[in-house]
């Protein structure tokens, strides 16, 4: 019998199960999409086409993925009724079969609605807001030196400030709660304020950390930089680092060396900082060769202000980046238009199995329908999908070809209008490039 009112799997395709741990990806395997609301209409249909042309391409027809539509958002309630932004038959899919990609979708307007997308994250678990932002030669850039960006952000995903525990100024509900501040705890807020709360647990971070740490070992990183505003907010944002190096040091010992240890083994001689002093890895490692410095993760952390001016000035020190969720959204936005912007952006949810890739901008209503905008950002979505798969070559095929795309200056209307001499194409246009160009 089907878990789905509304829906129904394809029938050419199979399951990805969990196995010892680790995800089981059958050749063809079934995979829930959500085309999304606004230009989502224009950006799927472009994605899914150069996602199955590498897929093809790079496996000779062996491998194929049998797509499986799900609804959520404006179409959601076309076809489920009134109301109903977010079915279960969409949640089920998605926990059934664990990897998904999803277009973006329109806040619902009016009282008593979450943000869909923070709904998602949080009824599925998905804790880690993976964002990797690098440069694709010949985008148009802001920065002198954009190439030397390539860092991954970690995002905590569902607490800190966006866990919605918060009271509107006024209510009778934030006057208890500033009495019992200000008279039971002894603390001086003031009586006209609106009250947040940042609630910052162990288990958040600490799993977090963990998919981090795991991810730089698996891809061969340099560093992993836990970004934070411990020096004010102490055992919120200052508590989230000190379980982040709970976690480095009792966890992945033989992986991974700290700042400070690194610092306390060379500085000694010159003052010269860690990072940048050639040698320092062999001598930690007792005289064996330096090799790659890549050997053991170096761990550190940063202060969120100071990170800001890093990535600008220093941005080739940076490698995993893992923050708290508000730090993390704030950071992703920055970093991204340092490479040319969020349309070329991608970005996963990932819980323990679940992987929920996702385009990072929004809907952008007013190009709805026209087949005008950047699919960018949700191709790039694909190819960590692809990654997460083990599907590596077809995702470095889009990737390359992405590349080479813009480097014939072949692009959409954004990019285009900052670029001299360039071809503009429109989004499905973009697309058939992309194809062309995979090798
Ligand atoms: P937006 O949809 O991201 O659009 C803002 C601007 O960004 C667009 O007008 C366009 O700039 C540019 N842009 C966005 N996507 C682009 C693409 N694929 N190619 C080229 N340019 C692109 O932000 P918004 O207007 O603030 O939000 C609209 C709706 O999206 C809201 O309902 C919001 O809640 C939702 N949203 C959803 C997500 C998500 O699902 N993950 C994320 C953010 C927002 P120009 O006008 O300069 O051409």
């Amino acid at each position: 019998m089907s878990n789905f009112e509304k829906v129904s799997p394809p029938a050419n395709g199979q399951r990805i199960t969990i196995e010892n741990g680790e995800l089981k990806i059958p050749d063809n395997p079934i995979i829930p999409f959500i085309r999304g609301d606004g230009i989502g209409i224009d950006i799927w249909p472009a994605t899914q086409i150069v996602l199955d042309a590498a897929v093809e391409k790079a496996y000779g027809g062996k491998r194929k993925i049998a797509w499986m539509k799900t609804y959520c958002g404006d179409e959601a309630v076309e076809h489920y009724g009134e109301g109903v932004y977010l079915p279960e038959d969409t949640l089920n899919a998605i926990r059934e079969y664990i990897i998904a990609i999803k277009g973006p979708l329109t806040t619902p307007v009016g009282g008593g609605h979450r943000s869909l997308n923070v709904s998602l994250r949080q009824i599925l678990d998905l804790y880690a807001c993976v964002r990797p932002v690098r440069y694709f030669k010949g985008v148009p850039s802001p920065a002198i030196h954009p190439e030397r960006m390539d860092i991954i952000i970690f995002r905590e995903n569902t607490e800190d400030v966006y866990s919605g525990v918060e009271w509107q100024q006024g209510t009778e509900e934030v006057k208890k709660v500033i009495d019992f501040i200000n008279n039971v705890m002894g603390k001086n807020v003031r009586l006209d304020s609106g009250i947040g709360i940042k609630p910052i647990s162990i288990t958040g971070s600490k799993q977090l950390v963990r998919k981090a740490i795991k991810y730089a070992i698996a891809e061969g990183r340099k560093s992993v930089t836990f970004m934070h505003k411990g020096n004010i907010m102490k055992y919120t944002e200052g508590a989230f680092k000190d379980w982040g190096f709970e976690v480095a040091t009792q966890e992945f010992r033989d992986y991974i060396i700290t700042e400070a240890e690194l610092w306390d083994e060379t500085r000694a001689e010159d003052g010269v900082t860690p990072i940048t002093k050639p040698g320092a890895f062999a001598q930690l490692r007792n005289g064996k060769p330096a090799g790659d410095p890549g050997e053991r993760i170096i761990v550190k952390d940063r202060i969120a202000d100071s990170m800001f001016q890093q990535i600008q000035t220093r941005a080739d020190e940076y490698d995993v980046v893992c923050t708290p969720n508000l730090n993390g959204d704030f950071i992703s936005d920055a970093a991204a238009a340092q490479v040319g912007g969020l349309g070329m952006a991608p970005g996963a949810n990932i819980g323990d199995y679940i992987g929920l890739f996702e385009a990072t901008h929004g809907t952008a209503p007013k190009y709805a329908g026209q087949d005008k905008v950047n699919p960018g950002s949700l191709m790039l979505s694909g190819v960590m999908m692809l990654n997460y798969m083990e599907w590596r070559e077809a995702g470095k095929m889009i990737e390359d070809a992405i590349e080479a795309t813009i480097a014939k200056k072949t692009v959409t209307y954004d990019l285009h209008r900052q670029m001299e001499g360039a071809t503009k194409v429109s989004c499905s246009g973009y697309a058939n490039e992309i194809i062309k160009n995979m090798q």
